[in-house]
């Protein structure tokens, strides 16, 4: 009886069940590894998620039809967010089951004129997205994805710097040697955003190469280094500077996910905020078969900058959806929705012995002590928190218990 009035958070490796499920857990991530290679951003997400379900079965949703429990269903807001569902036996009035993660992430976009040439050097102006600290993309490879819409209409999709065989991108940064004045910023400012220009080319359009009228211009063009970057692009995606105001390009880093730590036991990554949680969304999404409540997973845009525009949670697409689906079964969506549960699922950070004060470490996660679950995040008070119940804690802590999830 003494022994169980105390708690403690197991480690997974004091748990014979645990150490079971290890295994398991690593097989687990050799795809979700694959899949952080080929999404890095959500346009990229978005498409290989597709894929996937379509490949399980999964149609695209018709308001029309009618459905019956197992059938799979799936909705893409604009290219950058996913709705899949698998229809329950419930009646959805029953309420539905909600999972969500976001799979934008931090990164560097370009701005709508980005290209310059400065000192001999062209290079491309940024504007960072979302939650990064500046200081941590200078001197790293970076690549180039994103979308360009042509004056006519027609799109490029870009993917630089990902293959073993493409260049990459730098930020540079001073030298030690240079370095005494920005030494003295402080961390923060130690690189400030419009320092965060990429390095693409150093060298002159070729003339040799041009047709005389083309060589003739080229001579008299001012930036040719600028230029010559711009006519690499053309060649390759048939744009030019105009239309950089008519696409959305994303600098992230050209790492490939990789073990780390002799025991390979956590994997090192550009983007786990939050495909580490919308992947296992999305594995929990394929597996279900015929469930009791129909389910709603959802991989959305935008959280990183406020869940703000139009394929955002701000937005209604989820909820329009779901009104979707509730005149597809003639029930009223406010029933649907009062009885309805959802995870919004995103990172924690885990307790960091090099920086324990920033911790309260017996309320924070630990490495290897299992699922997260977030009672409530915001601060000062938990100001801008959704804070979740007693009653709705006990439910998804009684699930994880039935199921063996530590
Ligand atoms: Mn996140």
């Amino acid at each position: 009886m003494i022994k169980d009035l105390t708690w403690s958070y197991p480690h997974i490796a004091d748990e014979p069940e645990g150490r079971k499920q290890i295994k398991k857990a690593e097989k687990f991530c050799e795809d979700y590894k694959k899949f952080l290679n080929i999404a890095k951003t959500e346009r990229e997400c978005v498409n290989v998620v597709e894929v996937m379900l379509v490949n399980a079965g999964y149609e695209r949703f018709d308001v029309n039809r009618k459905y019956k429990a197992g059938d799979k269903v799936y909705e893409i807001n604009r290219g950058k967010s996913i709705i899949a569902t698998t229809f329950g036996t419930a009646d959805l009035d029953e309420g539905i089951r909600l999972n969500g993660a976001h799979i934008d992430s931090p990164r560097l976009d370009l701005k709508p004129n980005p290209m310059i040439e400065a000192g001999e050097l062209a290079q491309f102006k940024t504007h960072y997205y979302g939650g990064i600290r500046k200081y941590q993309w200078v001197t790293v490879p970076l690549a180039m994805h994103g979308t360009v819409v042509r004056k006519d209409g027609t799109s490029a999709c870009i993917c630089i710097g990902e293959d073993e065989n493409d260049p990459v991108f730098y930020i540079s940064d001073l030298l030690p040697h240079l370095s005494q004045k920005q030494d003295q910023r402080t961390l923060k400012d130690g690189i400030n955003a419009e320092e965060l220009n990429i390095i693409i080319g150093s060298m002159p359009i070729d003339l040799d190469g041009l047709k005389a009228s083309d060589a003739k211009a080229a001579k008299e063009a001012k930036n040719q280094i600028k230029l010559n970057a711009l006519k690499l692009l053309n060649d390759k995606y048939g744009i030019t500077e105009r239309d950089f105001a008519r696409a959305e390009i994303e600098f992230v880093p050209a790492y490939k996910a990789k073990d780390v730590g002799f025991d390979r036991s956590l994997i090192g990554a550009y983007g786990h905020d939050d495909r580490v949680c919308a992947y296992p969304a999305l594995m929990a999404e394929l597996a279900t078969k015929k469930p009791y409540y129909t389910t709603l997973t959802f991989l959305t845009d935008k959280e990183e900058i406020g869940s703000l525009g139009n394929t955002g949670l701000d937005s209604h697409y989820i909820y329009d959806f779901i009104e979707y689906l509730a005149q597809n079964q003639g029930v009223d969506v406010k029933d649907v929705c009062a009885n309805s549960c959802c995870l919004s699922a995103d990172v924690n950070s885990a307790y960091d012995p090099t920086f324990p004060d920033v911790f309260e470490e017996q309320n924070s996660s630990k490495v290897n002590h299992g699922v997260v679950l977030t009672k409530y995040t915001g601060a000062r008070g938990k100001s801008g928190s959704s804070d979740a119940s007693a009653e709705f804690m006990a439910k998804v802590i009684g699930i994880m218990d039935k199921a063996g999830v530590f």
